[in-house]
């Protein structure tokens, strides 16, 4: 199944996407956050679709979707996850991954705008897969870590790398702006996803190739991650883990690409659809 969240910002009913059509499932009642993924909300959604497939009303044409996971109560990301991407970044590879957080304020549509912080000259992009929880995760067992995965998304990790690597502490002031958070276009459950550590995701700007990876070349592979990240927090239903980046970021490149208004971007992952960010200036 493919679950979407469509309508205006704040107020996203929920749905889902059969072939290419996206559908209405607000009777349902429920939106997709943490009561929902925490009570088996996606196999009696299953349920309601088989039962109303036929009297579900289509989603109007060029209507907004938002984030496919109401906010979750995390966002926990991976950083320097693939060792060409640390390297360009001048990294040595991680002996044990990097974990830092984005604000879930963060969050945004798959094809909302990125809207450069006030005072940004560095706003870079990172095209990821992220990991939707299904359920409550602590000290997980890497051999039992996919039975805790709700889905999977697409995701831009939007970075700010003088807040994250030059403004002094942790990566997080480069990581958690408004808007920095492009997450769908749908949460697509495992079932749907052949081999999650063997995935092409790709990412442009203004339609030149920046980004050209594999999930085949994680350090650390997604069920380790989730074992991993629950050793140091308690993961809730419809929390994210955002898996690392790839090769390809304006930081790595020489001279430096950063993003400036007007730009576009565009990200896929195989099997996970694929979402376009106009780059907007900071506005209020
Ligand atoms: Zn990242």
């Amino acid at each position: 199944m493919k679950l979407i969240r469509f309508g205006s910002i704040g107020d996203e009913k929920t749905g889902i996407a059969i072939g290419g059509v996206l559908y209405d499932t607000s009777a349902f009642g429920e939106d997709y956050n943490e009561h929902f993924f925490a009570n088996d909300g996606i196999a009696r959604l299953a349920a309601f679709v088989d039962a109303n497939q036929s009297s579900l009303p289509e989603v109007p044409a060029g209507t907004r979707l938002g984030s496919p996971v109401a906010r979750p109560s995390k966002i926990v990301c991976i950083g320097l996850n693939y060792a060409d991407h640390a390297r360009e970044t001048g990294a040595t590879p991680p002996p044990e991954p990097v974990i830092f957080m984005k604000s879930t304020t963060s969050l945004v549509g798959p094809n909302d705008n990125i809207m450069v912080p006030k005072d940004s000259k560095k706003t870079d992009w990172e095209v990821e897969l992220a990991v939707v929880i299904g359920k409550k995760a602590s000290y997980v067992e890497e051999g039992e870590a996919l039975d805790y995965v709700a889905g999977y998304a697409l995701h831009n990790d939007v970075s700010e790398r003088e807040f994250q690597l030059e403004r002094a502490g942790t990566w997080d002031k480069g990581k958690g702006c408004d808007t920095f958070a492009p997450l769908g276009p749908w949460l697509v459950t495992p079932d749907e996803v052949a081999d999650v550590n063997n995935l092409h995701l790709w990412l442009t700007v203004n339609g030149k190739t920046m980004q050209n990876g594999t999930t085949a070349n994680f350090i650390f592979n997604v069920p380790f991650v989730i074992a991993y990240v629950s050793r140091f927090m308690t993961l809730l239903p419809g929390d994210v883990i955002s898996t690392g980046t790839p090769a390809g970021v304006g930081l790595g490149m020489n001279p430096q690409v950063y993003l400036q208004p007007g730009d576009v971007v565009e990200l896929g992952i195989d099997g996970l659809g694929t979402s376009k960010q106009h780059v907007v200036a900071y506005h209020k």
